[in-house]
């Protein structure tokens, strides 16, 4: 069917029961999920699960529905917040809608009853969804808590990943949750632990040794309200800076500054230039030259603050934004810190760096087995002139976003474990966290674990199909000729 000759009348379901409905019955037309067909793993105290997933996120989510849509239910996810506010959607993220354009089918894996688009026209109607500009922020996340209803994967919240090791047979993962500490085994693990999941915020080498009451970084908790009356510089030039200027900037900050070491603003987003199946399928097939200089020129050019985002800080008289004005040196100054920068002296009260993640295993303790042991890039290529950058530290992973080993034979449970974070960029492109390619990313990976868990269990198949005896002629269909006639 056409764009043209589609039924764009139908209003759809006008519930959250009717949408239900609909997508039970899209799964029982598909015949989905079919029964879980890994044979269980006998003789471990305690059982074994076929997948643990570290974090209940999107990323989590996606993929958890991915392997029950193949047939891996023995799986079960961890996540260290409460459930229903995984993610930064609650937290640190301060933008009033998603970057993301609404129309997006996000982590739907091809069911279009589990878009956020039905979800929203279901409870919202079709003319609201037509004046429905980007997605607000909370509803997001609403729409996330409904998906993982609906999909409904074993979820322990409050749980924590404390560390992980390995050995020929599975990975072991060190928890605490409300039941104290306990130790999970696993066949395979994936890292869905998020945008930090193998590092944190970035705290430029500059900053490094500034008092702690003078700043936050953007991705903790503030108390905005502290800073009301008070002269607050923002450092950074993306969607975080301007957030964080704006949620000041409401909460009445007397003057908000956002210093910009760039000459000038990022105005193009590049990578929306590339937002097609070519890229988002064929990216991890390129040579490693490639694949680094693409996510090179998209850090260099920079991916500018949403439209909106913007004008949310420059409705505000009391904002002023200074391009080509590096920090040189922060003093304290009594209660306040006078910043020497490119474009001259200013004293503030507050500072918020909005400096964005880093892959920096040092503050991922819980990750330190495999970072004693993980290939990355700068092992296998850096490209000239950047070595020593953040992109040297990222996993090096093969075609199953798997962890490769630095030294062959000295930890080959590494492969195991599958990064599905943004770490995971590098090698893979962008199918590891954004919404865009979130369920390409998931199917790829749900794929590739069916085929290692069968890999793996190929002789026990091999029995089943032996001892396989349902008779599909029972005998009394036909009676054997005598003779030719
Ligand atoms: C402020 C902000 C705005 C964004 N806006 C957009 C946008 O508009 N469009 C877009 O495409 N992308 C956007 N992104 C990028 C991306 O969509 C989000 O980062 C998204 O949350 C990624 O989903 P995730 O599941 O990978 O990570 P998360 O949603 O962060 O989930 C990871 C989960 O892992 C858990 N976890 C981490 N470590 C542990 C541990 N040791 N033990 C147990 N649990 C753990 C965390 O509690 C968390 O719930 C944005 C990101 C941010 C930070």
């Amino acid at each position: 069917m056409t764009k043209d000759t589609a039924d764009v009348t139908d209003p759809g379901p006008r519930s959250l029961d009717a949408l239900e409905a609909r997508l039970a019955r899209d799964l029982d037309l598909l015949t989905l999920p079919p029964a879980d067909w890994v044979p269980p793993q006998d003789g471990v105290p305690g059982g074994v699960l076929d997948v643990a997933i570290v974090g209940a996120g999107m990323a989590g989510l996606t993929a958890a529905f991915a392997l029950r849509k193949v047939g891996v239910a023995n799986i079960r996810l961890f996540d260290r917040a409460p459930a229903g506010r995984e993610g930064p959607w609650a937290t640190y993220a301060r933008m009033e809608t998603l970057r993301s354009p609404k129309t997006l089918a996000g982590p739907a894996l091809g069911f279009s009853n589990l878009t956020f688009r039905a979800w929203f026209e279901a409870q919202f109607g079709r003319a609201a969804w037509e004046e429905l500009h980007r997605i607000p922020r909370l509803q997001w996340l609403d729409y996330l808590n409904w998906y993982r209803r609906v999909t409904n994967p074993p979820v322990e919240n409050e749980t924590v990943l404390t560390a992980i090791s390995g050995d020929g047979s599975g990975v072991t993962l060190d928890l605490t949750g409300p039941e104290g500490l306990r130790r999970v085994r696993a066949r395979r693990v994936i890292l869905a632990n998020g945008r930090d999941g193998l590092g944190g915020p970035f705290i430029p080498p500059f900053w490094k040794g500034v008092d702690k009451r003078f700043w936050s970084h953007a991705h903790e908790a503030i108390d905005f309200q502290a800073l009301k009356g008070k002269t607050v510089a923002v450092l950074g030039a993306g969607a975080g800076a301007v957030d964080n200027a704006a949620e000041a900037l409401e909460n009445e900050a007397a003057k908000v500054l956002m210093l910009v070491r760039r000459a000038t603003l990022p105005r193009i987003n590049k990578g929306i230039g590339a937002g097609h199946p070519g890229m988002v399928l064929g990216f991890h097939t390129l040579s490693d030259e490639r694949r680094w200089a693409y996510n090179q020129y998209i850090a260099d050019t920079g991916v500018p603050a949403p439209h909106n985002s913007m004008l949310r800080c420059s409705r505000h008289p009391n904002f002023a934004l200074l391009t080509g004005c590096p920090i040189e040196q922060a003093k304290p100054d009594g209660g306040r810190l006078t910043l020497h920068t490119g474009r001259g002296v200013v004293t503030v009260d507050h500072v918020i760096l909005a400096t964005g993640f880093s892959v920096d295993w040092a503050q991922r303790p819980e990750l330190a087995g495999i970072a004693r042991h993980a290939l990355l890039w700068r092992d296998r290529y850096v490209a000239p002139g950047e070595e020593g950058g953040d992109f040297a530290e990222h996993p090096y992973l093969g075609p199953d976003f798997e962890f490769l080993e630095r030294v062959p034979g000295e930890a080959p449970w590494l492969s195991r474990i599958h990064a599905f974070n943004y770490a995971a960029s590098l090698s893979h492109g962008k199918v590891t966290g954004d919404i865009p390619g979130i369920s390409a990313g998931a199917e790829r990976l749900a794929d590739s674990i069916v085929a290692a868990l069968f890999t793996e269990d190929y002789d026990r198949h091999w029995q089943r199909l032996l001892a396989f005896e349902t008779p599909e002629l029972l005998g009394d269909e036909w009676t054997e000729a005598e003779a030719f006639q």
